[in-house]
């Protein structure tokens, strides 16, 4: 693997580096944009990944089915649409260290936290309240306020909100667990991301469970920034449940479907549940009756029959990821972002704060950056990288987030950012 030992922050490194990456021909199955006949630097991976080429042919094979098929397509081609989710089961397991029967994909994040607050959110008078972060991602934000408007009881009671307690916008794990500690016996579910989406710090998903939990609470996660990007051990972690999309990390393309775990301990849970016919216990489907039995674990969350010719990029990008094997992606994701710390260090500790923790432990391959000086510098900054061909994403009020992303992205692209930031900062003085 890559050594960080003896970095430096010329070009031949990076070219050197990249040449000893045992996963760098795995970029050759992504389409990279181009801009003035060059390939675009992209650090957007964490908004919306790349295309793997393959993606392509998947989908038109599934119209092709649909053309010569119809109805039949169901139950035959290569993979019948019937039991499509099931094909793409064991490979999510895989990416979110679940078992099979703890994961579906279906839907999408926001859809996924709804349908599980609505089993796993479940307020009483002693215990109404919802833990969140103050800085949680507005859809989250939206979600809960609506459950806990729908249950009848008013968010400025029953939303307790976590604030940032570290200067840099991120958030001790000690008062993580002091919060649930010090509100715990009110708090019918603890909701926190694995990765945040603004600062990019990853939590300790285990020790907020075994907290939350200490305390009688309920916890779900919102994965968005962490399905793909860190090791997640959602079975061990113990969490009750969680969502997540797969634009983002897991290259499934523009609205794909997303996903959720539901821990093996409520795989015949009787809670409440929205239920819809793709739920219903898979042998007794079509006989059609008016009683819904649940089919034991994630998949009896599910409402509708799958959009197939969205699951067909994830069946494909989770196979792209099996074969590249995820402990050697999460290496060289840390070896990358690590090089792009270091450079941004070495060569623009005047320009930039890097906002994400330092420890690898503790953040996935994204940094959330902010430009000293007033915001319209970070604009501006944003605004010059994008005609130098760098695709970073902006988020206000004054954070850029540059993911170098392990599939594609290589230690020469995060030189090519950090020289043409010097090259913005200098051309400003
Ligand atoms: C990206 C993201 C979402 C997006 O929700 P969709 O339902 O997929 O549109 C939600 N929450 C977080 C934290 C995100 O980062």
């Amino acid at each position: 693997m890559i050594e960080l030992n003896h970095l430096d922050a010329g070009a031949e490194w990076a070219l050197t580096a990249d040449a000893a990456d045992p996963l760098g021909s795995f970029r050759n199955e992504f389409h990279i944009p181009q801009q003035e006949g060059r390939d675009i630097a992209y650090f957007c991976g964490n908004s919306l990944g790349l295309q793997p080429r393959a993606v392509r042919q998947a989908v038109i094979d599934e119209l092709d089915y649909w053309a010569e098929l119809a109805v039949e397509g169901h139950f035959r081609g290569r993979l019948p649409w019937m039991d499509y989710h099931e094909f793409v089961r064991d490979d999510l397991a895989s990416i979110v260290g679940a078992k099979p029967i703890e994961v579906v994909a279906m839907n999408s994040l926001s859809v996924n936290l709804h349908l599980l607050m609505v089993s796993f959110y479940q307020p009483t008078a002693e215990r109404p309240a919802i833990l969140i972060e103050k800085s949680a991602f507005p859809s989250d934000r939206y979600a809960v306020e609506a459950q806990v408007r729908f249950h009848g009881y008013d968010p400025a009671d029953a939303l307790i909100e976590l604030e940032p307690d570290q200067a840099d916008g991120t958030l001790s794990d000690a008062a993580i667990l002091d919060a649930i500690g010090q509100h715990g016996s009110r708090v019918a579910l603890v909701l926190l991301p694995g990765v945040q989406y603004l600062t990019g710090q990853a939590l300790d998903l285990p020790a907020i469970t075994q907290a939350a939990h200490a305390r009688g609470c309920m916890v779900g996660f919102d994965l968005a920034h962490a399905v793909g990007n860190i090791d997640l051990n959602l079975h061990d972690a113990g969490c009750d449940f969680a969502v997540w999309c797969s634009y983002k990390y897991l290259n499934s393309g523009p609205g794909a479907v997303g996903g959720a775990f539901v821990h093996e301990r409520h795989a015949h849970t009787t809670r409440p549940r929205f239920a819809g016919w793709w739920g219903h216990e898979k042998a007794t489907r079509f006989a059609m009756g008016p009683e819904f039995k649940p089919t034991p674990g994630a998949d009896g969350w599910q409402l509708s029959n799958p959009p197939i010719l969205a699951l067909a990029p994830l069946r494909i990008s989770l196979e792209v990821f099996k074969r590249a094997g995820f402990a050697a992606l999460r290496d060289k994701s840390r070896a990358l972002t690590g090089y792009l710390e270091w450079l941004i260090g070495q060569r623009l500790a005047d320009v930039l704060d890097v906002v994400t923790p330092k420890e690898p432990s503790r953040r996935g391959c994204q940094l959330s950056l902010r430009v000293k000086g007033p915001r319209d510098s970070g604009r501006s900054l944003f605004e010059h990288l994008q005609g130098d061909g760098i695709v970073v994403d902006w988020r206000e009020p004054d954070v850029i987030r540059a993911a170098p992303t392990p599939l594609y992205s290589r230690f020469v692209d995060c030189r090519r950012l950090v020289e043409s930031v010097a090259q913005w900062h200098s051309s400003r003085k």
